[in-house]
């Protein structure tokens, strides 16, 4: 593993296309872009092509961000999959793996069961764009690869403040920001600032949640019809789990949004005991040890008794 670098694996390719997981987070989108931007500059007669479902509008300052797309058809000598556990996780644009000739996975979530043959991933990195960073040439890696790399660390350690976060995170974000990057600005902007849209539905959110299990969970929802009334993105639902999570006594949180009619898509954060990874995989998810997710069919009491069982199971273990 330490000997390979993007470098060697992208060598000879002219065509590459890169691809993550649906609704790309800040990991997803900065770690595609940054090594879109890491592969032009190593040879700017390549194509590099970045499929992904819209992202975010506030990583929009992202070099590249307006040449994202989903996949509309082309062969590709390679495919970089990133952030991605699962290759069902990918949604539609996984069609374009099929129409590479070598397919490179490159991820750090704790239950990828490496179902691409080619697959890099290191569970205790804490974002996809720390383990490209460790694949990257130091030198090589501009100010618009920086910003992007440092975007993805700054949302999957929740501003370094998980406990992801390792001594290795911080010397390389500290390095990415000797690359001139405006940190404290992509920190606030993208991270900290919050829409009176976003913080209508946080306070909806905290309002209507229910703690149990002794008060070591707690559990919110928002349902569709409400994501309707607020014209809300999936976006801006972003962070309200880690304000459920931060609950005094609350080991456990369960964020549920409402997808379609009785189809909760599932978000589960822990502070020391719960592995939520487990409980995410067992429903068909995954993720890591302390954040994790999947999607559950049903009314919402029963999501919350099958998902509570799981998580009891383990609080009284
Ligand atoms: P979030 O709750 O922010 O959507 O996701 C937390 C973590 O769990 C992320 O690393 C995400 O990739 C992973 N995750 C969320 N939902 C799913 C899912 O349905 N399946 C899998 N395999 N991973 C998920
Ligand atoms: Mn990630």
């Amino acid at each position: 593993m330490e000997q390979v670098k993007i470098d060697g694996l992208a060598a000879g390719a002219q065509k590459i296309c890169i691809t993550g997981h649906i609704r790309p987070d800040g990991d997803c989108t900065g770690s595609c872009l940054g090594l879109r931007r890491y592969l032009l500059d190593g040879d700017v007669s390549r194509q590099v092509d970045v499929f992904l479902q819209p992202a975010p509008t506030v990583f929009s300052f992202l070099d590249g961000f307006d040449q994202i797309r989903e996949y509309d058809g082309g062969r590709y000598d390679l495919c970089f999959v990133l952030d991605v556990s699962d290759p069902e996780r990918i949604g539609e644009n996984a069609a374009c793996l099929k129409q590479a000739d070598r397919v490179i996975c490159i991820d750090h979530h704790v239950t990828n069961a490496g179902l691409i043959p080619e697959t890099y991933v290191k569970p205790n990195a804490a974002a996809t764009c720390e383990l490209l960073f460790d694949l990257m040439d130091e030198e090589k890696i501009s100010k618009k690869t920086a910003e992007c790399l440092y975007l993805g660390l700054v949302h999957d350690t929740g501003i370094f403040r998980h406990s992801n976060a390792t001594r290795h995170t911080m010397e390389a974000a500290g390095i990415l920001m000797e690359k001139g990057i405006a940190h404290a600005k992509i920190i606030s902007d993208t991270f900290l600032t919050k829409t009176y849209l976003q913080n209508q539905l946080l306070g909806r959110a905290l309002v209507e949640s229910i703690l149990f299990c002794e008060g070591r969970c707690i559990v919110s929802m928002i349902s569709g019809r409400t994501m309707e009334f607020y014209k809300a993105k999936h976006e801006d639902l972003e962070g309200i789990v880690d304000q459920l999570r931060v609950t005094k006594g609350v080991d456990c949180a369960i964020f549920m949004t409402e997808m379609e009619f009785r189809v909760y898509k599932v978000s589960l954060r822990s502070n020391e005991k719960v592995d939520v990874s487990r409980v995410a995989a067992y429903f068909g998810g995954g993720g890591h040890v302390r954040a994790a997710g999947c999607t559950l069919s049903g009314t919402f009491y029963d999501v919350v008794n099958n998902l509570s069982e799981q998580i009891a199971a383990q609080l009284d273990g």
